[in-house]
């Protein structure tokens, strides 16, 4: 295992802020992970980076998991067994499975970041979240000290959220993910997908045709965290109740979409109404072409990105009387 002290965390984080970790560490497999977790340290799990805000100082040890390996693991009748590791890039994932002609990630195509923290906030894309395919989690219980096995029913699975990233934050390093694939149906209700698939015959649409058409739509709205530092959504879309709900829909012409616990509505409709799209603020601006996305436009910090983040929020709750939550997780301190 090789320790670095204090390591410069600026290339590890997609939206390229200069932080400083006391230790940082990268691991490969399940020993190196537990001799990286036997530390009195406080521990920081970090995948690739792209949904979190680092601050400039962490304190105590960055775990970098870069556990790698990708198997289809058993073919029973209802559709694919694949086990992933948590190292393995998620878009590498999703062009593995539809290679071998294996459907069920498509529309999950082209979320940037790691096997191991899709999980973590159950991510989604155009109608299809991580809860629907996922199977179980291999996780390293920081408690028990020893790997198990969690079925997804266990995981908590809720819109952008788990146990991972709620109750049981800390407890999990999540090791690895079993997905079952291919067998479900092509989701394309999603707007968008529906209007690009609208040309074809249904019989005649097929996973990798899918997962184009979201790389497509997502190439067009969504800055590529390669050249303008972002993380992908900075707000939850809010899940109102229905009387909170009625009540926003007489300030602004609005859909909601039902979720299990109430209505959900696009936040990016309302920063965008609120007249927040381009706006710069200390070299952080918000996306012109998806306002639920911050940028760094060379010079943004930590700082700025969460001052931009607030005043829009707090905007928001003046106009509308919705609370905005952030998606990325916020670590270390100034
Ligand atoms: C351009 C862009 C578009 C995006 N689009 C989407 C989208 O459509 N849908 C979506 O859901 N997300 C989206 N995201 C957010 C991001 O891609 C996902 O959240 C992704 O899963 C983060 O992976 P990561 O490896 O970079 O995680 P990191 O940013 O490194 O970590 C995120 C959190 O997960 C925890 N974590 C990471 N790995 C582990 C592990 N092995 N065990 C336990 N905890 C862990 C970390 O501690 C941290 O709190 C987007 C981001 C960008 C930049």
């Amino acid at each position: 295992m090789k320790l670095q002290r204090n390591a410069s965390l600026q290339t590890f984080n997609s939206f390229g802020f200069e932080c400083t970790a006391d230790e940082f560490v990268i691991v490969r497999d399940v020993k190196e992970l537990e001799e990286a977790l036997d530390t009195t340290e406080p521990i920081t799990i970090l995948g690739e980076g792209t949904n979190v805000v680092l601050k400039p100082r962490i304190r105590g040890r960055v775990i970098k998991n870069a556990m790698y390996g990708i198997s289809v693991t058993e073919t029973p009748s209802d559709g694919v067994l694949v086990s992933v590791t948590a190292g393995v890039n998620w878009h590498e994932l999703v062009r593995y499975a539809l290679g071998r002609g294996i459907g069920g990630l498509e529309n999950l195509a082209l979320i940037p970041g790691s096997v191991g923290a899709a999980p973590f906030q159950n991510i989604g894309a155009y109608g299809v979240e991580l809860d629907q395919v996922c199977e179980d989690i291999e996780v390293f219980d920081r408690e028990q000290h020893c790997l198990r096995t969690l079925p997804a029913s266990a995981c908590g699975f809720t819109y952008r959220n788990s146990i991972f990233k709620s109750v049981s934050r800390d407890r999990f390093v999540i090791c690895g993910v079993t997905l079952r694939l291919g067998n479900r149906d092509l989701s394309t209700h999603y707007r968008d997908v529906a209007a690009a698939v609208s040309t074809r015959s249904r019989s005649s649409l097929t996973p990798t045709y899918i997962a184009e058409s979201v790389i497509r739509i997502r190439r067009r709205k969504l800055p590529d965290p390669r050249l303008v530092g972002n993380v992908g959504s900075f707000f939850k879309n809010p899940i109102l109740c229905d009387s909170a709900f009625d009540a926003l829909r007489e300030r602004i012409d609005i859909d909601g979409h039902p979720d299990s616990s109430g209505v959900k509505v696009p936040a990016a409709r309302l920063i965008d109404e609120a007249g927040w799209k381009g706006i710069q603020y200390e070299g952080a601006e918000v996306w012109p072409r998806q306002p639920l996305v911050l940028v760094n436009r060379g010079e943004a910090t930590a700082r700025s990105v969460l001052e931009l983040a607030s005043r829009i929020a707090d905007d928001i709750h003046r106009r509308f009387a919705v609370e905005l939550e952030l998606e990325p997780d916020v670590i270390g301190s100034f």
